[in-house]
């Protein structure tokens, strides 16, 4: 008897699956507003200049190697990424209380978190999700063992945030839950809670000894601001909460996966796989793991537990795309040239919101339509139902998920009136 026999087949992944339908569609006016990555206004991948920037300076630089990494990763890596999010004066740094490690990208931040809270945290506290998320959160956390609930986020009547639900949900949850809270561009309704909502949601945390759980994917690529995005974390950190905090640098760097066939500098490289150049394929993915803690103590002992924690799972994290980031992150002038690169992204962004916004009220498209430039980051929680989504799909081969998310930079200046066009006859 074989073992593998028992095993069912299982349903592709729903963003996975959109995209090869999409693909496999030959109608030249087709439109993919189904999976979250950046695209130009040519709908074409985008790689930032700085980066490229920083592969010529890699590629050029005869000091490195590609020995194993320290097990947490570069120490200069998840510095400057920890100085990121939390603003290199936090008091978490004066007094000495924050450690982090080095992830496989944002995924892997929220699965080391994840792990290291079955071992540590309450038994049996449970995660507490918002209604909607990504969907990957529950996932991560189930297989650890960690069980999930969820607090009310949208409101489908405002398109907005469901503050009363999400504090009475936290409010009700047992004592020291783990919460977790997007840091900002929320996926996925692209809809963030204000200042004095953010306050409110502080509060109740305070009074029931939960623990923030911020999953932050798109610092800088929300509101083009790198200290606007992190707000949110900065200000827990203020109220004096120790945290978790995932970072990915997936959309605000675009290191996505793996770079396969450099093209740096007049180097035009044909790789052979049979002579060992398999460096070439650039294992991208950079995320980080930082945690604050009370003292510096307690930061130490969880930075040690965190690095056992590491050695099993992964060993020592990749080297390429954190020396990418290291680099652009140390360097003034390369930093400034990436927060230029990064108004660029979410400039992009803003500005189909407001193109699509137009359109929709030029047309007098029956509904309110304000939450497509409200909401912010990649995606829009459109509204529109499954049956519409199905419509939007086999009459104009339109792509998106079937609860109406849209990311907005599957739309540019050529589709994006077909793409308004599109809504108003579905929704009519
Ligand atoms: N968390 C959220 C909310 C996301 O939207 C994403 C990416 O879509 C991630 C984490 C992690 O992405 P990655 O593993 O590519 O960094």
């Amino acid at each position: 008897v074989s073992f593998f026999q028992e095993i069912p087949q299982a349903a592709p992944d729903a963003i996975f699956h959109l995209t090869a339908q999409y693909k496999a569609d030959t109608d030249p006016r087709k439109i993919n507003v189904g999976v979250g990555a950046y695209r130009d206004d040519s709908l074409k991948p985008y790689i930032l200049p700085v980066v490229k920037k920083a592969d010529a300076i890699l590629f050029n630089d005869e000091t490195l190697d590609h020995e194993y990494q320290p097990i947490a990763g570069q120490k200069s890596y998840t510095t400057a990424a920890a100085k990121l999010i939390l603003g290199a004066d936090s008091p978490a740094f004066v007094e000495d209380r924050v450690v982090a490690v080095q992830t496989i990208s944002g995924t892997g931040a929220n699965h080391t978190a994840a792990a290291f809270l079955k071992k540590y945290h309450k038994q049996g506290a449970i995660c507490l999700l918002s209604k909607p998320t990504w969907a990957n959160h529950k996932a991560i956390f189930n297989n650890v063992g960690i069980e999930v609930a969820e607090y009310p986020y949208w409101k489908p009547s405002t398109r907005g945030l469901d503050l009363e639900g999400m504090l009475g949900a936290l409010e009700k949850a047992p004592e020291q839950s783990i919460v977790l809270l997007h840091a900002c561009a929320h996926n996925p309704t692209g809809v963030d809670p204000t200042k004095e909502q953010w306050q409110q949601i502080a509060d109740v945390m305070d009074k029931k000894k939960h623990f923030p759980f911020f999953d932050c994917a798109y610092q800088g690529f929300a509101s083009g601001s790198l200290d606007q995005d992190a707000w949110a974390v900065r200000y827990f950190v203020q109220r004096g909460f120790e945290m978790f905090i995932c970072q990915s640098f997936a959309k605000n760097f675009g290191l996505y996966g793996m770079y396969g066939i450099p093209e740096i500098g007049s180097w035009t490289g044909m790789i052979n796989l049979t002579t060992g150049l398999s460096c070439l394929f650039l294992g991208e993915r950079a995320g980080n793991l930082t945690v604050v803690t009370r003292t510096a103590q307690q930061a130490q002992h969880v930075l040690s537990q965190l690095e056992i924690l590491q050695r099993s799972e992964i060993s020592n994290p990749p080297a390429y795309g954190s020396r990418i980031v290291d680099l652009v992150l140390n360097d003034k002038a390369l930093y400034t040239e990436w927060t230029e690169n990064l108004k660029t992204m979410s400039g992009r962004i803003i500005e189909m919101r407001e193109r699509l916004f137009e359109k929709l009220k030029q047309l007098e498209t029956p509904g309110t339509w304000n939450h497509i430039v409200d909401q912010i980051g990649m995606f829009s929680f459109t509204g529109l139902t499954a049956p519409q989504v199905k419509v939007l799909k086999e009459k104009y081969h339109i792509y998106m998920t079937e609860n109406g998310r849209i990311s907005m930079a599957g739309l540019s200046s050529k589709n994006v009136d077909y793409f308004a066009e599109a809504i108003n006859d579905v929704v009519r």
